[in-house]
């Protein structure tokens, strides 16, 4: 029996996306190739209000994470952690040889505009990276609130992860000042894995071009000198991804509606919490919650494990906690194509396993 997901990635993807996956191949240097990356990149600048360049990459986020980070440093990072994907950025600096400090913040708390104020008032860095909803800890970061303090700062890239809210939580990336927004095809965007995309501001282009040693696949330079030439790439991008991310992103755009979209993430966000807050606690403090995925305590010791076994028998699967969190907490994902009816049937489904 195929299982209804509701972890934070991969999620379901409907029949008619999965469809556009067998469209016939293509040459990659074609015409149609161009168009159906201009298409694309038209969508994803509406979706991501901004006019920035909107490259793919063959590769899931965590390949623009590195490209990002490794393509933009010349000084030094701030990376800012609430969650084991904050940690994955300073992970992929480390492992570049680039320059880096972690900063974490407590426990359910997200990372503020002051801590970023204060790290870059002391001027030793040239890139800032934000998590904008940590997937670990079900906590959303204020990166509008972020990107004004950046904004008194010139010199400073900004780099956001977006990888688990980009189609189910407003991101306004002009407005927040973001240099370079990453997203996977895999979460909110209801596509299946191998594919991530980002927008990239000049300023971020301008300041790869001083960085020397930024590899050859994930080369940010190398990958936008092909896009703004031809709406190509340097190496052969997934097609077959690529049209189902143009079939998908007009039924995000058009059929569903961006602000309709958010809503509905809010509004199953909000019966999670509210169930979860009935029945156990959360991990991110009130104001910094997921639209996405709730990060729930496992307040009553369950066994998560054991859960997960009888939702099977159901045809659901949830997840488990995230590294330390394993067994002491469990989330919920509520994105992509997710409805109200599902999720209320899971939650009802966990009640009778649970006697809640
Ligand atoms: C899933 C996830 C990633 C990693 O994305 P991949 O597409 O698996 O590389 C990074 N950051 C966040 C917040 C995520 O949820």
């Amino acid at each position: 029996m195929s299982l209804k997901l509701f972890i934070p990635g991969p999620v379901d993807v409907s029949q008619d996306v999965l469809d556009k996956l067998a469209t016939e191949q293509i040459a990659h240097r074609s015409k149609t190739a161009t168009e159906l990356q201009e298409r694309i990149s038209l969508k994803l600048q509406q979706l991501m209000y901004t006019d920035h360049t909107i490259i793919l990459s063959t590769s899931s986020g965590t390949g623009i994470m590195e490209m990002a980070v490794r393509s933009c440093t010349k000084k030094r990072a701030a990376v800012f952690s609430v969650g084991a994907f904050g940690n994955r950025w300073f992970e992929i600096a480390q492992a570049n040889n680039v320059p880096s400090d972690l900063f974490n913040s407590d426990p359910g708390m997200p990372t503020t505009p002051e801590m970023v104020e204060e790290a870059l008032k002391t001027g030793l860095y040239d890139v800032v990276t934000v998590t904008h909803n940590e997937t670990s800890s079900g906590i959303m970061n204020p990166v509008y609130e972020i990107g004004q303090v950046i904004a008194k700062y010139p010199d400073v890239i900004y780099l956001v992860d977006t990888v688990s809210s980009l189609g189910g939580a407003k991101v306004e990336v002009d407005k927040s000042n973001i240099d370079i927004c990453i997203a996977s095809t895999q979460k909110c965007l209801g596509l299946p894995p191998g594919l991530s995309v980002a927008s990239v501001s000049e300023r971020a282009i301008e300041r790869a071009k001083t960085v020397e040693f930024r590899g050859y696949y994930l080369d940010l330079l190398l990958v936008v000198k092909h896009v703004k030439k031809n709406y190509q790439y340097p190496s052969t991008p997934s097609t077959p991804h690529m049209w189902a991310l143009d079939y998908q992103l007009d039924k995000i755009i058009n059929e569903e509606g961006l602000e309709n979209r958010f809503d509905r993430h809010a509004k199953l966000a909000k019966i999670v919490q509210d169930w979860a807050t009935k029945h156990f606690t959360l991990f991110a403090h009130e104001g910094y919650r997921s639209n996405t995925v709730t990060t729930i305590m496992n307040t009553r010791d369950f066994s998560i494990g054991d859960l997960n076994k009888e939702l099977g028998k159901r045809g659901y699967m949830i997840s488990n906690g995230y590294g330390d969190l394993k067994d002491k907490a469990f989330r919920i994902a509520h994105m992509a194509d997710r409805t109200e009816a599902d999720l209320l049937a899971l939650l009802s489904e966990i009640e009778d396993i649970w006697n809640l």
